[in-house]
């Protein structure tokens, strides 16, 4: 028989780690709902233009990521790359309330040399703001970022801001790193220096590569070159997040991968897993791309987390005690086997996790089995029990055992 293997990139998120990852959901949820955020789920394929338009065409993403193909109709469809530019074509498909916060778990897909912390395929956690511009909702998102982190246990992080201006003070600035560039182009790797033509020379800046990065040590800092209204929303920023009592630090050389980033810029920084993979968490302030996508004129700001990278911190850190034991164990003989499937399900109502052997097994087979699944209980319907309508009830950790009832059982686990 042939044997099929997963593509490479990808991976099989199976039961040791899925606990995990059920808590990341879980908490996060809890977290983002408290912060007045709403789920919102959105196509995994989109057209492949909404990323052409909205991440940019200088992009890491744009430039060689993009997970695209022609459909049978000839239509250019890409599997979507990121969560920002989708969130938003929904929000102006559906016409969503102009202040809208909106939240989104699900996988992403980008054409990348697969790595520690670095799939094809990867989770992320993302969330997206709509309708307030004010430097408050900046500090805010930074700290609701940091809450969802915390509240998981994961406290090494680092949290570096910047500001990369807007379409006032943006395009001046770019012109006096372009001055500093030009002569230092023989320093710049290949990527870079397309990007120096696609006219995307900000993201220099953030590149990886050794030599790049020793280069623009001494280029000139954009947040010296912001424009008054820039440099005020900055400073405000930076004040919120004292009042918020968030701990961060700035960097003038974080300006992220994207085109649609204006004035604040925010990366949570691990040192728990790998230099080329230690952003556990980016995000910032998009105040055009809704107008850009088509939609009015609307102030945004969101982050995207990766799950992948959230659960390798969290192992890195000795992982969490997850509890997959079974509340019940039902063991019974072959032809009490339908009385034992009447009080699994009725103790499953009762809301307590029993299990049984629905094949006619020995005892013997049937208590390694519940010691395997680590059972709490073991509840033995023999002769006796029948006559009697009794249980025995078997604590496997003490050996204890005493007679009782359905009833009793229930009562036990309220
Ligand atoms: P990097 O600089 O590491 O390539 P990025 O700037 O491309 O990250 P974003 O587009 O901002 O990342 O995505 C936000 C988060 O998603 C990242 O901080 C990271 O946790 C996660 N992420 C991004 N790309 C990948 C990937 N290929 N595999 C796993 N997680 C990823
Ligand atoms: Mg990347």
């Amino acid at each position: 028989m042939p044997q099929y293997n997963r593509l490479r990139g990808t991976k099989d998120v199976i039961p040791a780690q899925t606990q995990l990852w059920e808590q990341i959901i879980m908490k996060a949820a809890r977290t983002l709902k408290l912060y007045d955020y709403s789920l919102i789920v959105t196509p995994v394929i989109e057209e492949t233009a909404l990323f052409i338009r909205g991440v940019g065409e200088g992009s890491d993403i744009v430039m060689k990521e993009m997970y695209n193909f022609q459909d049978k109709k000839g239509r250019e469809i890409v599997l979507r790359p990121e969560g920002t530019a989708s969130v938003v074509r929904a929000y102006i498909e559906n016409s969503l309330p102009v202040k809208s916060n909106l939240y989104y778990i699900g996988p992403m897909f980008r054409y990348e040399k697969p790595q520690k912390g670095r799939d094809r395929e990867f989770y992320q956690i993302g969330v997206e703001s709509f309708g307030d511009p004010t430097p408050y909702k900046d500090a805010e998102t930074v700290k609701l970022a940091e809450t969802f982190l915390k509240e998981l246990g994961i406290n090494a992080f680092e949290i570096q801001v910047n500001s990369t201006g807007c379409k006032e003070c943006k395009p001046k600035y770019i012109e006096v790193l372009l001055n500093f560039l030009e002569p230092r182009k023989a320093m710049l790797c290949e990527d870079c220096l397309k990007k120096i033509e696609r006219g995307a020379a900000i993201r220099v800046l953030d590149c990886k590569n050794e030599k790049c990065r020793e280069t623009v040590m001494s280029a000139p800092l954009v947040t010296a070159h912001l424009c008054e209204p820039c440099d005020t929303h900055h400073k405000l920023f930076l004040e919120a997040l004292k009042i918020n009592g968030v701990k961060f630090i700035e960097n003038p050389r974080i300006v992220r991968g994207l085109d649609y980033y204006t004035k604040t810029v925010f990366e949570f920084i691990t040192d728990k897993i790998g230099a080329q993979q230690n952003t556990i968490l980016a995000g910032g302030r998009y105040d055009n791309l809704v107008w850009e996508l088509g939609g009015k004129k609307t102030p945004a700001v969101g982050f995207a987390a990766g799950v992948e990278r959230i659960a390798e911190v969290i192992n890195a850190g000795g992982g969490f005690t997850t509890e997959d034991k079974v509340d019940i164990f039902v063991i019974t003989d072959k032809q009490y086997i339908k009385n034992a499937y009447a009080l699994v399900n009725t103790l499953r109502e009762s809301g307590i996790k029993a299990v049984m052997s629905y094949e006619e097994k020995s005892f013997k087979s049937q208590f390694r089995e519940a010691d395997a699944r680590k059972a709490k209980y073991a509840a033995i319907i023999g002769e006796t029990e029948i006559q009697n309508k009794t249980v025995m009830l078997k604590n496997m950790e003490t050996g204890e055992q005493k007679e009782t009832n359905e009833q009793g059982i229930i009562n036990l686990f309220k």
